[in-house]
């Protein structure tokens, strides 16, 4: 095929504009990103010559090699790995492979990453980074295993556009040419290479290959040295999650982390341990700090990397922890797993279970620790991850009180911005209290104006806010919490004081009323009662103990779900003068139309309350305004 030239997709467009304009620190890690994914192909070249030896060419071990060319102002980057086709190279080299690009875009516009370009490195941009230290980038890459003429031949300039054309490639693999920009010249330098190599990359496994002038003792004469050209590997190579704890710097165990999670913030925590006994395996976690712009997309890419025996079988390995603990990234070295491990296998295999399981315990004592002795840094993890957190309540049972103690609330009597526990919420329980009460919305400036809330107040009660849409599932799956039962207090019948006489005498006088609001109502509620919870507020909708919140189900209509008719149960409050007034209206005369606009006026109000629109917005004007003109013509 001739040469083509080719268009960039946009995302592309705009993060080559900001590798090039706006992204000046730390430009040294282009070649980081280069040695790693020269790295990855010759993982993926490993792995597939276990079951297709075919691909091996037979020019001995896998590396990488970099060399440079000074005349040229060239730096090339080569790997014997899988190499591209074409189709692969035009994907792969034009396009970003996100789930969310458009979320992607956004993310790249925001404020924050344009304060701060180097968060852009969250977003995988590899390959694209050549373009900070070079004006012209040319890959040539030949698919292992394929015909010597099929090699492509991808150039570009950066300039919104690429050209691939056909080229003869002679071994496997992958080069990466560089031509570097006039004031990056630097990066011919061996030492300058050797720096940036053992700084970023020391962790690769395989060499990193550079041949270096050496002084050698002349075999022709005795006692004189020649200078000679010869490979030498930069980087040591050593898988570091085989190294001893004790000898692995923060530096190194953050660069390792900034390669596997394509993260340019440093991890919150290390999780690094072997485990012998029933399974033999080797792990290096790490929780992250901030999560990734696509943590919820249907295709986020869960697990860490699994290892048989130093050799990588897969980039992210689903079955190695639970959905819920899916920030986790990392490596896990097994070995007891066969090489040829298949997913498949994978499913069910014991060994993976009882990783798994090991996994689990590790990651939530780390962030019980984390909670307990580096509470800063625990918040902060807890703002970017709490919501996965939680969804373990609801998917690992056996483990929810473990959970449970982890997760972090805002409350109606402590500031804004400050988070207890459950644990913390018990402790300061007031006498009288048997119950874990809380509440759900949209703001907490919401909540706090809640007439549910009012008794609580009045009484001194904490109330959890819960501003997520998962949060009252995740209560109902928990439940209780040591023994205490987990209640909402928009639902079922909530009574803060147990014996009170005001309340039965108060039922005895508005029975009458409340058997005519109950007739007038019947089609819109489904009960009438006293409330427990009003101080202040005539009354309020509540569901009952089974029914649904009606935050929650807002929500789920306005993602379009069907909710079954849900309804709710009208309380008064017996102390609000409306009701004596009604009382007196009702004992003169049973068929008052005033009573029945009344009522209709109380129910529509207390769906406003809730959050809903009245059912008829239009007669619901009507009556205040009537009820307006009759205050008005009175105080005229
Ligand atoms: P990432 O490595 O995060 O996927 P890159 O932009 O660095 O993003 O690379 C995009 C894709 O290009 C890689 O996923 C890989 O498929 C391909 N690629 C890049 N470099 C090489 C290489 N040296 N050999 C084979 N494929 C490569």
């Amino acid at each position: 095929m001739t040469k083509t030239s080719l268009e960039f997709r946009t995302e592309v467009k705009q993060l080559l504009d900001l590798m090039i304009h706006s992204l000046y620190s730390h430009k040294e890690i282009f070649l980081r990103e280069l040695i790693s994914n020269a790295s990855d192909a010759i993982d993926r070249a490993r792995y597939e010559s276990l079951t297709n030896s075919g691909i091996l060419e037979n020019e001995g071990e896998w590396k990488i090699k970099i060399t440079t060319d000074k005349e040229a102002g060239t730096l090339t980057i080569s790997d014997n790995g899988i190499g591209m086709t074409r189709d692969e190279m035009v994907q792969s080299l034009g396009t970003i492979a996100h789930s969310g690009t458009k979320e992607f875009i956004a993310a790249l516009q925001s404020r924050e990453v344009k304060d701060n370009p180097e968060l852009i490195g969250q977003f995988g941009v590899g390959f694209y980074s050549s373009f900070m230290v070079a004006d012209k980038v040319i890959v040539i890459s030949r698919k292992a295993g394929a015909d010597i003429k099929t090699g492509v031949r991808w150039e570009s300039t950066a300039d919104g556009t690429f050209t691939v054309e056909d080229a003869e490639k002679e071994g496997k693999g992958t080069d990466v040419i560089l031509h570097l920009k006039q004031d990056e010249k630097k990066y011919l330098e061996e030492w300058e290479i050797r720096g940036v190599i053992r700084k970023y990359s020391d962790y690769i496994e395989h060499p990193v290959v550079m041949e270096v002038e050496k002084e050698k003792e002349s075999e022709l004469k005795k006692g004189e040295t020649v200078k000679v050209r010869e490979e030498e590997a930069l980087n040591s190579g050593k898988a570091i999650w085989l190294r001893d704890k004790s000898q692995i710097t923060q530096e190194e165990y953050n660069e390792f982390y900034k390669h596997i999670a394509h993260d340019f913030s440093d991890s919150a925590r290390v999780v690094h341990f072997r485990a012998e006994g029933t399974s033999e395996f080797t792990a290096l976690l790490y929780i992250p700090s901030r999560a990734p712009f696509d943590i919820y997309y249907k295709d986020y890419k869960i697990g860490p990397s699994l290892y048989v025996k130093r050799v990588q079988i897969m980039d992210h390995c689903e079955q190695l922890i639970p959905m819920y603990l899916r920030f986790v990234k990392g490596v896990v070295d097994s070995s007891d797993l066969p090489l040829n491990v298949s997913r498949e296998i994978l499913q069910k295999n014991r060994q993976i279970e009882i990783i798994n399981k090991n996994i689990t315990k590790r990651v939530l004592d780390t962030l019980t620790d984390m909670k307990k002795n580096e509470y800063e840094s625990y918040l902060q993890f807890y703002k970017e991850f709490g919501r996965l957190l939680k969804e373990g309540i609801h998917y690992d049972s056996a483990r929810k009180e473990m959970i449970a103690d982890l997760l972090l609330f805002e409350s109606t009597q402590k500031a804004g911005g400050t988070y207890i526990t459950l644990q913390e919420y018990i402790d300061n329980m007031k006498e009288g209290q048997e119950d874990i009460f809380y509440i759900t919305g949209a703001s907490r400036d919401e909540i706090m104006k809640s007439p549910y809330l009012e008794a609580f107040k009045e009484k001194g009660w904490d109330v959890l806010i819960m501003l997520d849409e998962v949060d009252d599932f995740i209560m109902n799956a928990l439940q209780e919490y040591k023994g205490k039962k987990i209640k909402s207090v928009v639902r079922g019948d909530i009574k803060l004081d147990k014996d009170d006489n005001a309340a039965k005498e108060a039922e005895k006088k508005l029975e009458t009323l409340i058997s005519l609001i109950k007739e007038q109502l019947k089609d819109e509620v489904k009960d009438v009662r006293l409330s427990g919870r009003l101080k202040d507020t005539a009354c309020c909708l509540v569901a009952d103990e089974e029914g649904m919140d009606p935050h929650v189900e807002r929500l789920l209509k306005s993602m379009g779900q069907k909710v079954p008719e849900n309804k709710r149960i009208l309380e008064i409050n017996p102390s609000h003068p409306i009701f004596e007034a009604m009382n007196r209206i009702f004992e003169k005369d049973r068929k008052s139309a005033a009573l029945e606009e009344y009522i209709g006026l109380l129910y529509n109000q207390a769906l406003l309350l809730e959050g809903s629109k009245p059912k008829d917005p239009a007669a619901f004007a009507g009556a205040i305004t009537r009820l307006m003109v009759k205050d008005a013509e009175k105080s005229a």
